[in-house]
């Protein structure tokens, strides 16, 4: 079966402030599921895409950090039940987000990390990572949190930001929002 284009929910929509459950790796809905979400994350063009971005539930999200290269070719990565066991260091990070079209700002993260995920054959990974991919994993995981990247900006940063993302929260029916019809699409 062809992957399924899955809608994306955008700032406002409740499900992206929703904790995500830890999720059994061989729930056949799940599996199901991630050939949607790693489609979904290619067609929008993004570096990585958590599950409640789109209406899921899982605690999941897939990331392809070399795909903001020009030469790239798909490498999709996807953690289930992922934890970041440590963080170092420091960077600012200019981040954008799927579900926060034409929006931008720079983000405080850690610059390494080590952390554990379970890939989809049921592994259970414990790796390290630095730089972009350090940030993406942060950016992704947060998501499963229910947390967005301009919770973590500064008050000014975020007063600048107000009216787009105000817009976006207008848009939302009943907490939910979904891209459909939003100008960029
Ligand atoms: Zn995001």
């Amino acid at each position: 079966m062809n992957p399924v284009l899955l809608p994306v929910r955008l700032y406002g929509d409740e499900i992206l402030r929703t904790k995500l459950k830890e999720c059994d790796v061989f729930d056949p809905a799940l599996q199901a599921f991630i050939p949607d979400l790693v489609h979904t994350m290619y067609e929008r063009d993004g570096v990585g895409l958590a599950a409640n971005q789109v209406g899921s539930h899982f605690r999941v999200f897939v990331i392809d950090p070399a795909w903001a290269r020009e030469d790239a070719s798909p490498n999709p990565i996807v953690m289930i039940n992922p934890i970041i066991e440590s963080r170092e260091g420091e960077v600012d990070n200019e981040e954008g987000c799927i579900s926060l079209p034409g929006i931008f700002a720079y983000v405080h993260r850690a610059v390494r990390i080590s952390y554990s995920y379970s890939d989809p054959q049921g592994n259970r990974l414990h790796e390290t990572a630095e730089g972009f991919k350090a940030v993406v994993i942060q950016h992704e995981y947060d998501h499963l949190e229910g947390i967005v990247f301009t919770d973590r900006i500064g008050i000014l940063a975020k007063l600048k930001l107000k009216r787009k993302l105000n817009e976006l929260v207008a848009r939302a029916v009943n907490g939910v929002n979904i891209m459909e019809g939003f100008p960029d699409d």
